[in-house]
């Protein structure tokens, strides 16, 4: 059933627990509620807010933020090998992720963890320990608000790429996503190449998906801040990619600068942004309610009673130091509002 309220106080609605209002948020279950929903407030400012993990809002909202609470897990079909899944857009990711493993479905078990509504993960194709969504993805059920229907488009459609999707682009303020359907199989293909995963997998008896699981929650425990205990958005920052001569120089003046190829682009390199914080001496750095997370320098932090205003200033103050320093610019995979 929609629900609409007047007035709303997202503090708990936005990972960073900034205390900005709302003047209207609606949350529908199904598309035909979404399309009374436009037809009724015909809303000229509107936002899909999901859990709110990767959104800041630097004022109060006066649009309307749009909220999916439709979370239905279905599966579609199951070959033996292959399983297709069509989840509902406010399902938790997580506890879809863990549904995956405890079923021993493969595909998904290196995303565990993620703070995220199943809708926003294609939104940026969330990704993780060396694996992204858009590998599990077949198709994305959306609700066209210009066209006010129903539209089902497949991967290839979605234009996924490194924190990147259609939805950021062409369907930015069209498209409001009602489910994800994804594709999952039973014959194992770890996938322990990233960091220390390798370790903490053998380290609990080897390769299978709970250990995985288990390993990946276990070192994002260690490195990420709770938002609960301290607001945050995971990576503020996305990593830039530079024209490989720019990285060479760096390289030459930084040699034990990480860097990484960028598929299908052999004259761009993708440098860590985190890396490039760190080494500007910002890890760890605070000015007033506002720091950089002293165990990774991609996360900042409200230290408590910040405002989105403040969070954005000091972001700002950290792209101008890694600017000045290495000549590179870094933008924020966060939105901001
Ligand atoms: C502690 C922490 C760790 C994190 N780690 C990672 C990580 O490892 N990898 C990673 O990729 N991200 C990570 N993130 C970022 C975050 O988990 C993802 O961006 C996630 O997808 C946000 O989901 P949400 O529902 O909270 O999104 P919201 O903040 O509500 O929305 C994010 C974006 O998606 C859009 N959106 C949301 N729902 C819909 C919908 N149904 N239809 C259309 N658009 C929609 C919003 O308009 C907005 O543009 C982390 C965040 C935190 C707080």
């Amino acid at each position: 059933m929609k629900r609409i309220y007047n007035d709303i106080n997202l503090e708990n609605r936005n990972s960073f627990g900034v205390k900005q209002q709302a003047a209207m948020l609606a949350e529908f279950e199904t598309a035909e509620e979404l399309k009374e929903l436009f037809e009724e407030l015909k809303p000229t400012k509107w936002y899909v807010l999901g859990a709110g993990n990767n959104t800041l809002f630097t004022a109060d909202y006066d649009g309307v933020l749009v909220t999916p609470i439709c979370s239905k897990r279905t599966i579609l079909k199951d070959d033996g090998e292959w399983v297709d899944v069509r989840v509902e857009a406010a399902h938790d990711w997580d506890e879809f992720v863990a549904w995956s493993v405890d079923s021993g479905l493969w595909g998904i078990e290196n995303l565990s963890a993620i703070p995220s509504s199943v809708g926003a993960a294609p939104v940026q194709n969330i990704g993780a320990y060396g694996a992204e969504v858009k590998d599990a993805i077949t198709a994305v059920e959306y609700f066209d608000t210009k066209e006010l229907k129903v539209v089902r488009i497949g991967c290839e459609e979605c234009g996924f790429g490194y924190r990147e999707s259609i939805f950021k682009h062409e369907l930015r303020g069209v498209a409001i996503i009602l489910a994800v359907e994804f594709r999952l199989h039973r014959t194992p293909t770890p996938n322990l190449g990233y960091g220390d995963v390798i370790k903490e997998v053998e380290a609990r008896g080897g390769a299978t998906l709970k250990n995985i699981r288990e390993a990946i929650c276990a070192i994002r425990v260690s490195k990420l801040p709770d938002p609960k205990e301290l607001g945050n958005a995971g990576s503020f920052f996305k990593n830039p990619i530079v024209p490989s001569i720019v990285a060479e120089r760096l390289r030459n003046e930084y040699p034990t600068m990480p860097s990484y190829p960028v598929p299908n682009a052999e004259d761009r390199v993708k440098l860590a942004a985190g890396w490039l914080i760190d080494q500007a001496g910002l890890k760890g750095y605070r000015e007033g309610h506002v720091g950089v997370h002293d165990r990774q320098a991609l996360v900042l932090v409200n230290h408590g009673g910040a405002t989105g205003g403040e969070v954005l200033h000091f972001a700002e103050f950290v792209c101008s130091v890694v600017r000045t320093k290495f000549g590179v610019d870094i933008t924020p995979e966060v939105n901001i509002l």
